[in-house]
C-alpha cells in the first residue's frame, strides 16, 4: 500500500467539474479583482463564523501583518506568542518592527496560559495565541489576562476554520483574527489566500483601505497601502468549498476516532479534545516515542508522515537576534522531538487507517 499524507490531488480530481465551473464563471465575466465573488465570499465567512466583518486577502501571513498594523503595533512593542507555530506568526510580528516574545506551550501544543503573565513587560502590547492544528487556545484565560493588562489580542487562526471553543467559532475571541486558506488548510484555495475577521468597524475599514493601496476610490488615495487582495477565482472556489467544510472536518474527526480504536500501544499519544473545544484537525499531530525511527519504519511500509515541526521557533537562525537559547522553552523543545502527523484526510479508507494502525502497533511490539 502507498498512503499519502496530503490529499490535494485526489481532491482536485473529485471536484474537477465544480472547479472548472468556477473558472468558467470568472473567465466569462473577464473581471478578476475585488469583484462581487470576493464580497460574497466575505459574507459567507461572516455568516459561517458569526462575526461582523471579513476581508479577503492574499495570504494568512498578510492577514497577521495587517492585523498587527491595524492595531498600531510597531517598533519597540512586544507581542507574546507561541514557539510552536509556523514561522509566519513570529515573522509577522518582526515585520511590523515589534519583538516576538515566546511563552512555552502546554502539553496540548498551545500556549501555556499559566506562563503568560510573567512575560508581560511595559512594552507588551498584544498577545497572539496560535490555534495550532485547529485546536483553539484557552481563550477565557487569555481574555482575562488581556483585560487585566490592557493588551490587544490577535488570534493566529490560520488553522482555525471550522474550530469552536465554548460553542464560538475561531476568530470570535479577539480584536482581529487572521486566517489562511493555503492549500494545506481545511478551507483551502488553489494557491495562496487568506482573510481577517473582526467585529470592529474601524479596524475593518482600515484594513480594507490598506489591502488595496489605500484607495478610497480610483483616484483618491487616503493612505499608502499595499496590494493584498484575494483573487476572485479563489474567492469563488472558497465559497464553493466552504459548503463542504463541515463534511470534511467530520470525516477527519471520524478517521481520528478509527485510529483511536485500532492503535493498541501506549507509546503514542493521539490528539485529545478538551471539553470546551471542537477541533478541526488541520493536522493529526500525535506524540510518539522513538519518533524518527517510527517515521522511517512507516516509510518502508509506504506510509507518508510529516513532522510539524522539528524545531521550535526560538531555535531558528532567524530568532538569534531575539536572544533565546536551547532550554528556554523545555515543553516546546521536548514536543518538537515527539510530534508526528499521520494521514487523516477525508479520502482515506477505513482499511487504510487499519493498515497504518497495524504498522504502528507492529513497530512498538
Ligand atoms: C499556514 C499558517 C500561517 C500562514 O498562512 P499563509 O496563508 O501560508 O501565509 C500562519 N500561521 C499558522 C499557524 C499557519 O498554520
Amino acid at each position: 500500500m502507498k498512503i499519502d499524507l496530503i490529499d490535494l490531488k485526489k481532491r482536485s480530481y473529485d471536484e474537477k467539474k465544480e472547479l472548472v465551473d468556477c473558472f468558467n464563471k470568472i473567465i466569462k465575466k473577464g473581471s478578476f479583482v475585488l469583484t462581487k465573488e470576493v464580497s460574497d465570499f466575505e459574507k459567507n465567512i461572516q455568516n459561517y463564523t458569526n462575526n461582523k466583518y471579513c476581508l479577503g486577502l492574499n495570504s494568512g501571513t498578510d492577514a497577521l501583518m495587517m492585523a498587527l498594523w491595524a492595531l498600531g503595533i510597531k517598533k519597540g512593542d512586544e507581542v507574546i506568542t507561541s514557539p510552536i507555530s509556523f514561522v509566519a506568526s513570529a515573522g509577522a510580528i518582526a515585520h511590523v518592527g515589534a519583538k516576538p516574545v515566546f511563552v512555552d506551550v502546554d502539553n496540548d501544543l498551545n500556549i501555556d496560559v499559566k506562563l503568560i503573565e510573567r512575560s508581560i513587560t511595559k512594552k507588551t502590547k498584544a498577545i497572539m495565541p496560535v490555534h495550532w492544528t485547529g485546536k483553539i487556545c484557552k481563550m477565557t484565560e487569555i481574555l482575562k489576562i488581556a483585560k487585566k493588562y490592557k493588551l490587544k489580542i490577535i488570534e493566529d487562526s490560520a488553522q482555525g476554520m471550522g474550530s469552536y471553543y465554548k460553542n464560538k467559532h475561531a476568530g470570535s475571541f479577539s480584536d482581529i483574527a487572521a486566517f489562511s486558506a493555503h492549500p494545506l488548510k481545511n478551507l483551502n484555495a488553489i494557491g495562496d489566500a487568506g482573510f481577517i475577521l473582526t467585529n470592529k468597524k474601524t479596524l475593518y475599514e482600515k484594513i480594507k483601505l490598506y489591502r488595496n493601496h489605500g484607495l478610497k476610490s480610483r483616484d483618491n488615495v487616503h493612505i499608502f497601502g499595499v496590494n493584498s487582495r484575494l483573487d476572485s477565482i479563489n474567492a469563488e472556489i472558497l465559497s464553493y468549498r466552504l459548503k463542504k467544510l463541515k463534511f470534511i472536518i467530520n470525516k477527519r474527526r471520524k478517521n481520528i476516532s478509527l485510529y483511536r480504536k485500532y492503535i493498541k500501544t501506549n507509546n503514542i499519544i493521539l490528539p485529545k479534545e478538551d471539553i470546551y473545544n471542537y477541533d478541526s484537525y488541520v493536522m493529526m499531530v500525535s506524540k510518539c516515542k522513538n519518533r524518527d525511527k517510527l517515521q522511517k519504519f512507516l516509510q518502508t511500509k509506504g506510509i507518508q508522515t510529516l513532522i510539524y515541526y522539528g524545531t521550535p521557533l526560538h531555535l531558528h537562525k532567524a530568532s538569534k537576534v531575539l536572544g533565546y537559547k536551547k532550554g528556554d522553552f523545555p515543553v516546546a523543545e521536548k514536543l518538537c522531538s515527539e510530534v508526528l502527523s499521520f494521514p487523516h484526510h477525508q479520502h482515506l479508507k477505513p482499511n487504510e487507517i487499519k493498515y497504518i494502525s497495524n504498522c504502528i502497533n507492529k513497530f512498538y511490539e
